[in-house]
């Protein structure tokens, strides 16, 4: 309470007191001079005496009235002080911060109901003890240093410490501190804290995560090197056992030629079966053999590929007319379309050999008198290849396994399962380190048709990979991945559709996937559903032309006839085109627009368009 409040009614009361005594004296002093019987004195001093009288009176009533008033505004103003002592207790009491004063010697002077909880103490436990004594010790010396500051005046600010609960939990905090000083002198500090133990646990947990990755993808690096260096070893050994063993099997093959030819002597029809059966397993040895080494040779970086010009009027002729036995046999005629003067900017050997695997696979998955047919077609600066068959088709999980090494489909309509399972692998791989991409078009039971594109010139640009592969991951834009995000209950369809296109597919199971993988690639275009759970096609695109990094990222949003669309204006905002494909034309629908992002026309527009 002010002192001037406490002083003032006291004042104007001594005051009314004083002036009430001095009438009394004066009254007393008249009625004395009265009964002495003493004359009167003069006319003018009676009238004086009488004036001091009144003037008396009048300083005792007003002092008396305004020791009244001053009095009854004392008891307001000390109402009105415990009114608002009373809220700021019940602001303290209620706060969710964990608030505490200190006096001068460090001794807890008040702690909020929310300080005691968070620690797990009692009131009494608590008021008059050194607030070091709830301290993680190794705590101690800062917050002494903090309490200091505080005593100099200093107001501290993010002070961060550690308290420990009664039950020996360590609790993280977080807050401000100040001091009161009064007349100069230090009163108490007041502290208000956060409890953060849940979020440092949390970036401590994070830490932790992070180091372990960090570790892993050393330990993964470390590995990958060791894979590496044995991946590299193993080709080594190929390249040189494979060598090896291809003289051996030659003297084989050719001794057998010679026993088989050999008139002078000639074989019992059994021993002629058993030497068939000997250069049969001899040759497809030798070709398994010639394949390894190729292989390993790719692998381990020593295949020199040497590409020229090749105008394919001197290639493709050398090798349908090699292969023509083999389509005679089973009374196929080989179909050849290609425009005159084509050329290609690849390694010829290796051409062929891609070629050679390519129609050898089409005669044999095709039945007797089926058609197989190999075009190609110049496709800006590139050329294009096609080798089309009417054998029994591939499934389209199939489509990409058959690419990798030893992968054979294991049922086929027609029984056919020879070779090696080496042939596409390794065409893909001639035709990938030539700047081009190879892939299949298949429907099962309705025959295959495997593409490849080259450079048609030195300068001809390489093309992007087509196939899904790690280095997806890599934040720089790549050309032809196309982020796909399916309806429910249609999950694949846009993955197999985009693929079949030739583009290279990413599918985010959801919306939010879409966003975080959104953040570590960029793809060319976004094809989305826009009836999609949680977070909904809509929001997608919302949020993709509200980042500013993602803003010219073409979308291409599916909507079912019928569907309403809320927010038209804003979907329409962007490149963003909506489509409504009829049922069964998705790959249609879709061929044209994604084209129109990419600036080039799509696989099967190719073979659409006549090109191929
Ligand atoms: P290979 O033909 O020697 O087994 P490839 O790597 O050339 O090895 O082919 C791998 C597999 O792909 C084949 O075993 C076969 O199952 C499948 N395949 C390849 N070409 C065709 C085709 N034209 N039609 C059907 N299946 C094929």
């Amino acid at each position: 309470m002010s002192d001037g409040l406490r002083r003032g009614p006291r004042r104007a009361f001594l005051l009314a007191a004083l002036a009430i005594f001095l009438v009394l004296l004066l009254l007393g002093a008249r009625l004395g001079a009265g009964r002495s019987s003493e004359p009167a004195g003069s006319p003018l001093s009676e009238w004086m005496e009488n004036g001091l009288l009144v003037l008396l009176l009048a300083v005792a009533g007003a002092a008396g009235f305004v020791g009244v008033r001053l009095e009854g505004s004392r008891d307001a103003a000390l109402r009105q002080l415990e009114l608002e002592s009373a809220r700021y207790r019940e602001l303290c009491e209620s706060s969710g911060d964990m608030i505490q004063s200190v006096d001068s010697r460090g001794r807890l002077l008040y702690v909020n109901p929310s300080w005691l909880e968070t620690l797990g103490y009692a009131e009494g436990e608590v008021l008059g003890r050194p607030f070091g004594d709830f301290l993680l010790p190794s705590e101690l010396p800062h917050c002494q240093e903090v309490f200091g500051r505080l005593l100099a005046g200093q107001e501290v600010q993010d002070i961060e410490t550690i308290f420990v609960a009664k039950d020996g939990r360590k609790i993280f905090i977080e807050g401000d501190s100040s001091a009161s000083f009064r007349d100069g002198r230090f009163v108490a500090t007041r502290g208000f804290f956060r409890d953060v133990t849940a979020r440092k646990l949390l970036e401590a947990d994070k830490q932790r995560y992070l180091r372990r990755i960090e570790t892993q993808n050393l330990e993964l690096e470390l590995r990958n090197r060791e894979v590496e260096q044995a991946n590299r070893l193993k080709s080594e050994f190929l390249a040189a056992m494979s060598h090896e063993l291809r003289t051996p099997l030659t003297s084989i093959i050719g001794f057998s030629d010679i026993l088989e030819e050999d008139q002078e002597t000639p074989l019992l029809p059994i021993q002629r079966t058993y030497l068939g059966y000997v250069r049969k397993g001899a040759r497809h040895l030798l070709a398994l053999i010639n394949e390894i080494l190729d292989l390993s040779k790719i692998e381990a970086g020593r295949l020199d590929l040497h590409p020229v010009e090749t105008p394919l009027d001197g290639v493709i002729p050398e090798v349908v007319t090699t292969l023509q036995p083999l389509a005679e046999a089973k009374a196929i005629r080989i179909e050849c379309k290609v425009a005159p003067g084509l050329a290609v900017y690849a390694d010829r050997v290796r051409l062929k050999q891609v070629l050679f695997n390519l129609l050898g696979n089409a005669l044999k998955f095709s039945p007797e008198g089926g058609a197989v047919g190999l075009e190609a077609a110049c496709l800006g600066s590139l050329t294009c290849f096609a080798v089309t068959d009417s054998g029994p088709g591939i499934p389209p999980e199939e489509q990409e396994e058959i690419f990798t090494e030893f992968h054979q489909i294991l049922e086929t309509s027609t029984g056919v399962r020879e070779g090696t399972g080496l042939g596409l692998a390794i065409a893909r791989r001639l035709v990938e380190q030539q700047g081009g991409r190879i892939w299949v078009e298949s429907e099962p039971g309705r025959g295959s048709c495997f593409r490849f594109l080259l450079p048609a010139t030195p300068q001809g640009p390489g093309v992007p990979l087509p196939r899904e592969r790690n280095e997806a991951m890599a934040p720089e834009p790549r050309r032809g991945t196309v982020l796909v995000i399916d309806g429910p209950g249609e999950e694949g369809v846009l993955s197999d559709t985009v693929l079949s296109l030739g583009c290279r597919p990413l599918a985010a199971r959801d919306g939010r996937e879409a966003l975080y993988l959104l953040e570590r690639i960029r793809p060319s275009a976004v094809v989305v559903n826009l009836l999609l759970p949680e977070l909904d096609g809509f929001q997608l695109v919302l949020r993709i032309r509200a980042d500013p990094t993602l803003r010219d990222l073409p979308v291409l949003a599916l909507v079912k006839p019928g569907m309403s669309l809320p927010s038209m204006d804003l979907l329409c905002a962007g490149p963003t085109e909506v489509l409504c494909p009829e049922p069964g034309r998705l790959r249609e629908t879709l061929e044209p627009e994604l084209a129109k992002i990419l600036g080039h026309p799509l696989a099967s527009a190719l073979a659409g368009a006549g090109v191929l």
